[in-house]
């Protein structure tokens, strides 16, 4: 079958994906540029530097991660020799999202052709200067349409979704997760949903809450708060919670100056449907900081709401966007009531110096993946899988996992023919003591 191309001819795709990516990135990052403003730092570093070393990877990898694994035999088995075969898929569909529009479609495709399928990826519609770059790179790498682009938006990803997929990689949101996952039950096709969430970031007395509002800035506001592992809400002890407000203001000026509007470092929203939704969640008599709204620039300032309501517009669904409630709690059980009123997050974020409070929060609550005292950075270990649970997503992915994701694992078993045991054929008549020494003693 045409998928089930060789490593070789694979390595040599991803070898030429790699070199058009290098070879276009300033356009690349221009596109994303007058796609939403993304600042060209953030597009080098969380959309093609991350893409290249995670090609680099592949590229390094992929004799290693597609070889037969022998695995240890079964006794019950003897005697024989058993392996694992990772076998391509076959026709994969990828659908991606507008907010690391880049990434989030090479990234997935990139594993999906290392492990030997065909391949077709449907950019975000809401990112079209992107979508453009990528289908001309795409075109441009596999001529023959082993790996293809559609273009367009709801429509053309309905009547790709009414086809039979062999796999169906989908990142996006919650909502056109469930309808993705409907149309793959149709013909049985597994699936990988990157979804997204409400992420608690938690602080309690004993942070270190100048470095806590640095990185959480930082994470908070990059791609102007449009990003899935963003910190969706602070939930801070409340007899922190001045010190805190009075740190975080500095770090966004730090960060942004007095008016990020001008800052050269702080993105837009991607259109002004998403600006609408935004601007009508900021209430003016809570705002702390920020809260500065322009329609015409897509813009919203980094902005502090004072949040005592969890019914509020604002803490009702994932925020997406650069508005960050602080919420406070009395002790523990607060924090467990105000985290599980929600669907389980992509990320939570805990900053403490008490070590026992951290175990507990990881333990205790479900969640994708998440740092104790940063924020967002555990997207950047290719070691670690990446996903969410529940609500948040199924699957995961990342370094070899993504390869794996891609893969179906074949178990075999070669048994071999110089013995052969009568223990389990009939008749059955008093073998069952031996066969039962036989499975206690494995
Ligand atoms: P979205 O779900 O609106 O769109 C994602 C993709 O699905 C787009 O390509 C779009 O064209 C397509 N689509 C939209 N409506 C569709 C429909 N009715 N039927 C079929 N396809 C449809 O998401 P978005 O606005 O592009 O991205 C934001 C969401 O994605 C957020 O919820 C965010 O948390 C999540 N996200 C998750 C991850 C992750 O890795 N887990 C990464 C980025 C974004």
């Amino acid at each position: 079958m045409s998928y089930k191309l060789n490593i070789s001819t694979r390595k040599e795709a991803l070898i030429k994906l790699m070199d058009e990516i290098i070879k276009h990135e300033n356009e690349i990052i221009q596109a994303l540029y007058e796609d939403f403003k993304k600042p060209p730092f953030e597009s080098i570093v969380t959309e093609t530097s991350y893409i290249i070393s995670e090609l680099k990877e592949t590229i390094k990898n992929i004799e290693k991660w597609a070889k037969i694994k022998k695995v240890l035999p079964s006794l019950l088995n003897f005697p024989s020799t058993d392996y694992i075969v990772k076998e391509p898929y076959g026709k994969v569909l990828i659908i991606a999202p507008w907010n690391y529009p880049f990434q989030l479609a090479i990234s997935p495709l990139t594993a999906a052709v290392a492990a030997g399928n065909q391949v077709v990826l449907k950019p975000s519609e809401l990112t079209p200067k992107t979508s453009a770059i990528i289908l001309q790179i795409i075109e441009k790498v596999f001529p023959h349409q082993h790996v293809k682009v559609v273009e367009g938006g709801v429509e053309a990803a309905q009547k790709l979704l009414a086809q039979r997929w062999d796999y169906i990689f989908f990142t996006g949101s919650a909502a056109v997760g469930k309808i993705v996952a409907k149309a793959a039950a149709e013909h049985l096709t597994p699936v990988t949903l990157e979804l997204g969430g409400k992420n608690p970031c938690i602080i309690d007395e004993t942070a270190n809450l100048k470095l806590a509002a640095k990185r959480i800035v930082w994470g908070k506001f990059l791609n102007a708060g449009q990003t899935c592992i963003a910190p969706d809400y602070i939930l801070i002890q409340e007899e922190m919670k001045s010190h805190f407000i009075t740190f975080i203001k500095n770090e966004i000026t730090n960060a942004y100056g007095e008016n990020p509007k001008n800052s050269p470092d702080f993105a837009r929203i991607v259109n002004e449907k998403n600006w609408h939704r935004l601007a009508s969640m900021i209430a003016p008599e809570k705002v702390i900081t920020g809260g500065t709204t322009d329609v015409e620039d897509c813009y919203i300032s980094p902005t502090l709401i004072d949040e005592n309501d969890l019914d509020s517009e604002l803490m009702k669904e994932e925020i997406f966007g650069p508005i960050l409630p602080i919420i406070t709690y009395k002790d523990e059980k607060e924090i467990d009531k105000i985290i599980s009123k929600y669907e389980k997050p992509l990320a939570l974020y805990v900053f403490t110096d008490d070590k026992k409070f951290a175990k507990k929060i990881i333990q205790e609550h479900s969640f994708g993946g998440g740092c104790i005292n940063d924020t967002i950075i555990h997207f950047a270990n290719k070691r670690l899988p990446f996903g969410g649970v529940g609500h948040s997503g199924i699957g995961a992915y990342h370094g070899k996992l993504s390869f794996d994701t891609f893969s179906h694992h074949k178990g075999i078993v070669k048994k071999a023919n110089w013995l052969d045991l009568n223990l389990r054929y009939a008749p059955y008549t008093n073998k069952i003591n031996s066969i039962r020494r036989l499975l206690n003693w494995l």
